[in-house]
Parts: structure tokens; C-alpha cells; sequence
């Protein structure tokens, strides 16, 4: 069966960055047979001036068919002024395509600890991945309104929205190291304690998987102190936006860091987590390795390629060893060259 991939190439180094990560897909799938079809549609900024539009009807369908959507960046000071914003785009698609899991991991290999801001020992070996919830929560619940003199936001959980997060984590957990740390503040809100609850209903489906609870300010703490404690981490939309974020940071790097999407019925959808760097494009030293994790993230989470996806990352590892690096990483490689080390190195894995 051939897998359908959507690709949308975005705009600035967008389509630097989603060329070499496909480059590095052709040259893995060819060791391990894995058949693909590439989709090419437009979104964005590109979309907006083919035909107007940041989402076009057809690029919603594609995706929506397709078996995981891969999307670079996309946006810029290009469409300032447009009426229509690339960005409107991305809320768009988050909710046509019902995506209400965000996944980040966060990896410090040996040879990457030595950008990471954190002590080495500390740091080194880091491997986990934040699961937070995305549709719901503070951001969404109702009443929300400011007046003179007071204002209220409101945190809704319904259970049908704690049950399907949670079955993400321990999914997840499954293909991992089977730790689920649950992160939030049970010892004040009653959503928290909701979560507890549900999460506690689930767990005995998951018999291998082990759970602890965890509160955010320790969580905080923990992610700069005591990194290799977690394996997944689950938690809501507002703790997980903040912690993704902190977690991004102690790897020292905004690109290497890839992210999936997790769609209710349909695809998931994998990007890197920075934006379109309008000020380095077109100068090729943008980092090709965001997009080159996200494909990893792919090739593991959605086509269950562990191997392939395994000499893709000591692939990456290796070519951080060697310093073929881009300027971000202190290094002064172009971002074909860094693509190119990296296939050599797949081709000599077998
Ligand atoms: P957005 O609002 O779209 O998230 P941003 O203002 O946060 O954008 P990014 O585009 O994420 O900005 O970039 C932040 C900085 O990191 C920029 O200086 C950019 O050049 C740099 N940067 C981002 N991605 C890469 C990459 N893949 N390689 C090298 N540098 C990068
Ligand atoms: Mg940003």
C-alpha cells in the first residue's frame, strides 16, 4: 500500500528546509522499502498569492485523505498588508482537520548537550515529550470577559476531552519508555482534580505504562534540574503551551525541534516548531534538521517506520558529531551540505 503524504512547502525557508527533509526521506525509504506518494498543495503565504487565499478548499481535502500532512513554515512580512493573513491559514487547518494534541519532544544527545544552556550532566540523555491538549481549556472556556474593574477567563474539561488526551499519552508511552507524568495544579483546580480522575479510569487499560503526578511549579523546576526524569508528559493547553516552550529551551537549539499534531479521526500533521526565519531565507544556512526530526516523528508515529526512523536520527546525531553544522549551531555549513552529510551517513548505515 502507498502511504500519502501531503507536503506544504511554506514560504521564506519553508521550501529550503522541506526540500532537504525530503531529500533525506527518498534517500531512507530506499533502504527500507518504503513506498510513498508526495501531495504538493498550497498554504500560506504561497496559497495567498496562487489563488487568494491561506487555505484553499482543495488543500483542506488533500490533507484531510492523506495519511500525515508534513508543513515547514509559513508566513512573513511579505503579507503584512495582505487582506487575508498565512497565518488565518494555520488556525484553519488546526480545526478542519480537528487536531486537539500538540506532541513536542525534547532530546539532548551527547552530541547536543553541548548547546544546551544547562550543565552537561544534567542534560545529557534527555528524552521526552510534552503531550498537551489543544482545543480546549483556558483559552477557550466560557465566560470570558474584562470590565472596568474585574475580568474572568474560564477552564472547562469535558470528559470526552480528558479521556482522548490521555489515550494519546499512553500511546504514546507505549512506543516509548511506557512513564506517563501527569503535570498540573491538583492541589488548587478542580479541573486538575477532574483530569486525576479520568486519567485514573483510563490507566488500568495501559497495564505496562506507569503514571505519576506531578504539579507545574515542580514540573518547572524539574525540567531544568531533573530533565531525564520524564518520558511523556501530559498535561492541559495553557501548562503545556508554557512548558513547551521552557522544554524547547534547555535544548539550545529553536532548529532542530519538530513537532506533531494528533487529528481526531484523520491524519496527524508534523512541522518543525519555529517559524519561516524571513531573515535568513534565501541564504542557505537555514537548519534543515527541524524538518528532518519532523519526518522522523512521521516515519515512527504514523507509519510505525522504528527503523527507518532510527537511522534517520543517528544519521542527524552523526552529522552533529562531524560539525556538519548551519550558523545557528556555531557552525558554517549551507543547508544542503548538512542534507547531504546526513544522506552519506544514512547510505553508510545500511
Ligand atoms: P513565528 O512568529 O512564525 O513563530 P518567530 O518570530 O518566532 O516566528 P522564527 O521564524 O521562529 O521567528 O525564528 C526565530 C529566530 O530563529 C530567527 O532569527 C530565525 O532566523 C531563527 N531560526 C528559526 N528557524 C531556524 C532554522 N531552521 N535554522 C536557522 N535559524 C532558524
Ligand atoms: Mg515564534
Amino acid at each position: 500500500m502507498t502511504n500519502r503524504i501531503v507536503v506544504l512547502k511554506g514560504d521564506y525557508i519553508g521550501p529550503e528546509i522541506m526540500a532537504a527533509g525530503l531529500k533525506v526521506l527518498r534517500a531512507a525509504a530506499e533502504h527500507f522499502d518504503f513506498d510513498y506518494d508526495l501531495i504538493e498543495e498550497p498554504f500560506g503565504g504561497e496559497a495567498i498569492d496562487k489563488v487568494g487565499e491561506p487555505l484553499p478548499q482543495t488543500t483542506v481535502e488533500a490533507a484531510k485523505n492523506a495519511d500525515a500532512v508534513l508543513l515547514s513554515a509559513i508566513g512573513g512580512p511579505k503579507w503584512d498588508n495582505a487582506p487575508k493573513r498565512p497565518e488565518a491559514g494555520l488556525l484553519s487547518i488546526r480545526k478542519q482537520m480537528g487536531l486537539y494534541a500538540n506532541i513536542r519532544p525534547t532530546r539532548v544527545t551527547k552530541q547536543l548537550k553541548q548547546y544546551s544552556p544547562i550543565e552537561n550532566e544534567i542534560v545529557s540523555g534527555t528524552d521526552f515529550v510534552i503531550v498537551r491538549e489543544l482545543t480546549s481549556g483556558i483559552y477557550f472556556g466560557e465566560p470570558r470577559w474584562q470590565k472596568a474593574d474585574s475580568a474572568i477567563d474560564t477552564t472547562v474539561y469535558r470528559r470526552n476531552e480528558v479521556q482522548r488526551i490521555a489515550r494519546t499519552a499512553f500511546d504514546m508511552a507505549m512506543k516509548r519508555r511506557k512513564h506517563v507524568t501527569v503535570v498540573d495544579k491538583a492541589n488548587v483546580l478542580a479541573t486538575s482534580k477532574f483530569w486525576r480522575q479520568i486519567v485514573g479510569e483510563i490507566q488500568p487499560e495501559y497495564p505496562d505504562v506507569t503514571v505519576d503526578y506531578m504539579y507545574v511549579d515542580a514540573t518547572a523546576m524539574n525540567i531544568v534540574s531533573h530533565p531525564k526524569h520524564f518520558d511523556v508528559i501530559l498535561t492541559d493547553n495553557m501548562f503545556g503551551d508554557i512548558l513547551s516552550d521552557q522544554a524547547a529551551a534547555i535544548t539550545g537549539s529553536l532548529g532542530m525541534i519538530p513537532s506533531m499534531s494528533v487529528g481526531q479521526s484523520g491524519p496527524n500533521l508534523y512541522e518543525p516548531i519555529h517559524g519561516s526565519a524571513p531573515d535568513i531565507a534565501g541564504k542557505h544556512i537555514a537548519n534543515p534538521i527541524s524538518m528532518i526530526n519532523s519526518i522522523s516523528m512521521m516515519l515512527r508515529y504514523t507509519f510505525d517506520q522504528f527503523k527507518m526512523a532510527d537511522v534517520i536520527d543517528r544519521a542527524v546525531s552523526q552529522t552533529i558529531e562531524d560539525h556538519f553544522i548551519t550558523r545557528d549551531l556555531g557552525g558554517d555549513e549551507t543547508t544542503e551540505a548538512t542534507t547531504k552529510h546526513i544522506i552519506k551517513s544514512i547510505n553508510r548505515q545500511e
